[in-house]
């Protein structure tokens, strides 16, 4: 039976990468060896990583003085790395879901964090608005896209502060200003790689400005200044990077990306408020995710919940379990999801409906 993959992380890739990394796997490019053992200094990987960071800069619009990293230690990491490196005294954040409480909370051993709103009064599922950033802060975080909740900001702000933002979870889904930020991070395992790999776009200029020590590794000014090299990377993640950005360019870029995952999305939310059993766990549709659907049973229905986990994961849907923190269900509709498996789903809800209702 054909498989759907809805699981949010790691998640479904394009075919085309699966392909290239297999064929890497055993013979990289005509080298006789493996693409995991061959030297990352070697001129055939040298040119994986220009490529990719170049790609990278190409696809996203990158504008000069800006560096795109490739590290380790993923998006958890950059929780810490991003206070040690920008922040001096002074940080705001926004608060939005697990992901963004556990940026802050590494901010604040760093000096003053100040959380300038938060949507923890409801179970995080909406967005804040109309909030206030102090003037003197260092930066403004934000999460975008809120993986686990279903929601997400799909605009770049104008905030008059320094902005920082986890992508990890939209990159890649719509068109970014990235001038408006001074560095963008996220694990590359929801819409780009397998794990291991996690992706900085940090502008130079926002760098040198904190008094602290910044032990060697975790200083972005050590990777700025090695091309990403300073010590071995994800050779393997990288590459795979490499082929899900060639795939998007082959498809047309971002803008079509963005479109093909407001049609998915929409799709989905359409049925879940169509379908008797269904609502999404999100009401204010500005403020709903085009990357993680996420719904739970209509009130009569609860006792329903895993009767239809059950329904659903035999016909071939994976991953569709919502978040213990949410509960219910979750689609997560990445770039490489392809249409079909969303209207899969909308299949398979539609006939335990025709069951039950
Ligand atoms: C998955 C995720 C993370 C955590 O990423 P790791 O690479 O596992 O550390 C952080 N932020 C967001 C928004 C995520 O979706």
């Amino acid at each position: 039976m054909k498989k759907h993959n809805f699981y949010a992380g790691p998640s479904v890739l394009p075919e085309y990468t699966e392909d290239q990394v297999v064929k890497a796997i055993k013979d990289f490019n005509g080298t006789g060896i493996s693409i995991m053992s061959i030297s990352h200094r070697s001129k055939e990987f040298v040119a994986v990583m220009e490529e990719t960071q170049l790609l990278f800069k190409e696809l996203l619009n990158i504008p000069e003085g800006y560096h795109v990293l490739f590290l380790g230690g993923g998006a958890s990491l950059q929780f810490a790395m991003v206070p040690m490196n920008l922040m001096n005294k002074k940080s705001a954040y926004l608060s939005t879901g697990s992901w963004a409480k556990k940026a802050l909370k590494e901010a604040e051993n760093f000096g003053e964090m100040i959380v300038v709103a938060s949507s923890e009064d409801k179970n995080f599922t909406y967005i804040p608005k109309n909030y206030e950033i102090p003037s003197d802060v260092d930066y403004f975080h934000i999460t975008t896209n809120n993986t686990i909740y279903g929601t997400e900001i799909k605009e770049d702000m104008d905030v008059g502060v320094p902005l920082v933002a986890d992508m990890s979870s939209d990159i890649f889904s719509r068109t970014v200003d990235v001038s408006k930020y001074i560095l963008i991070y996220g694990g590359a395992q929801k819409n780009l790689a397998p794990s291991g790999v996690t992706f900085v776009i940090v502008r130079e200029d926002a760098l040198g400005k904190v008094d602290r020590t910044i032990p060697t590794m975790l200083d972005y000014k050590t990777h700025i200044g090695k091309g990403s090299m300073f010590n071995t990377p994800p050779c393997l993640m990288i590459f795979a990077t490499l082929q899900t950005l060639k795939w998007i360019r082959s498809l047309g870029g971002v803008e079509v990306m963005n479109k093909r995952n407001r049609e998915k999305a929409g799709l989905l939310y359409n049925e879940i408020e169509r379908n008797n059993l269904f609502k999404p766990t999100i009401t204010n549709e500005q403020d709903r995710s085009i990357m993680n659907v996420c719904w739970v049973m209509n009130e009569d229905f609860n006792a329903l919940e895993n009767e239809f986990l059950e329904y659903a994961t035999e016909r071939g849907m994976l991953g569709i379990k919502g978040h213990r923190s949410a509960g219910g269900f979750r689609a997560s509709s990445y770039n490489a999801l392809p249409k079909e498996s969303v209207e899969a789903l909308i299949a398979v809800m539609q006939e335990f409906e025709n069951k039950k209702a």
